[in-house]
């Protein structure tokens, strides 16, 4: 790869800004496995605020976030339930039966959304037979679902749904300040739904690494524990919640800007012949399917002329913008889109 192509293959792939870096190297910190880590705690507490949960624990990714979350929620031979598509499921190496011993259901929502309806009829009773329903897991915004986002008058009969069965409610909220941009709802309102909330700081953020998870008091307690036993108990982090901290000053409202870069995409995209159709856009994630051949044949011809970009099946290919795209860059990659 050389210097000058454009990365639309994750928006993980951001390098830290000048003003990030500045505010990584002037952190103020300590031993955060002792507790003394102030800036670590300054992030939690902040995002604490900003979600109206109780508590919160800095962790290195966002996988570690949702399984100790799922560990948290469930006993072994207990059953999650969630989408087909989810991240938890599909994309964290099994990572529910190998740490928490619990088995999943898997739904067929639209394009990775649930509603009570499809739920309510997963939920076990009570019997010798089957495995205990004990969590939901959600994800706003779905990523194989296109960017697709929950508003929050969807969630909360999935919420009263739980409560009165008795399950957990998590969110993998990998780009959950997406979601709360393409949606206008309010993240303070979250934390009434929700027992559990992943963070991620590292994807649209622009962060270099690092997940929050959100809780109860209790519940980030026992986390605490079990991320030390994952083994991501970190000393000085407080370099690392640094970067989290200004990605939250700097570049929540600044999603806009990728959320509209990806609709001028996928407007050129659909206007050639080599695709057949696009999911419709909300976010910073462009998936389209592919008129003939496969995906990985129009993504390596993509390549060829400097735009890198990933497959998501063997007929479709997913774009994502972010911070370092700028409006001269989503340019380029629509002249090389529209004349490919
Ligand atoms: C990226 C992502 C995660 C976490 O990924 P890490 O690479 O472990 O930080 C979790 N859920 C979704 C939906 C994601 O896209």
């Amino acid at each position: 790869m050389n210097n000058n192509f454009l990365d639309f293959r994750s928006d993980t792939v951001t390098k830290p800004t000048p003003g990030m870096l500045e505010a990584m190297m002037t952190a103020q910190v300590g031993d955060d496995v002792f507790g003394e880590d102030e800036t670590v705690a300054a992030l939690e507490e902040k995002l604490c605020h900003i979600f109206n949960m109780e508590a919160g624990l800095f962790c290195p990714s966002g996988t570690m976030t949702n399984q100790i979350a799922i560990k948290c929620f469930t006993q072994p031979m207990d059953e999650v339930i969630c989408d087909q598509t989810a991240h938890v499921y599909r994309y964290e190496i099994g990572g529910i039966a190998y740490h928490s011993g619990a088995s999943v259901r898997l739904l067929y929502g639209d394009r990775g959304i649930l509603t009570p309806e499809l739920i309510e009829p997963e939920i076990n009773e009570d019997n010798i037979h089957y495995p205990n329903s004990s969590l939901v897991v959600l994800e706003n915004t779905v990523n194989k679902g296109g960017g697709k986002c929950y508003r929050l008058n969807q969630i909360a009969p999935i919420h009263h749904l739980c409560n009165i069965k008795g399950l957990k409610l998590h969110l993998d909220g990998a780009r959950i300040f997406n979601a709360l941009i393409a949606t206008g709802d309010k993240a303070h309102d979250y934390g009434k739904y929700f027992d559990g909330i992943s963070v991620c700081l590292s994807k649209g953020l622009g962060a270099p690494v690092g997940s929050v998870l959100l809780g109860s008091k209790d519940m980030i307690r026992k986390a605490r524990k079990i991320r030390k036993a994952f083994g991501g108990g970190m000393r000085q982090a407080g370099f690392l919640a640094a970067a989290g901290i200004y990605a939250l000053d700097h570049h929540v409202e600044r999603l806009r800007e990728d959320h509209q870069h990806a609709q001028a995409l996928a407007t050129a995209l659909l206007s050639t012949k080599y695709v057949l159709s696009v999911l419709p856009v909300e976010t910073n994630i462009v998936i389209f399917e592919v008129a003939a051949g496969t995906a990985e044949k129009i993504a390596q011809q993509l390549r060829e002329k400097g735009l890198y970009c990933g497959t998501t099946s063997a007929s479709t290919v997913r774009l994502v913008t972010h911070l370092d795209l700028s409006q001269a860059m989503i340019d380029r990659a629509i002249e090389i889109i529209l004349h490919l």
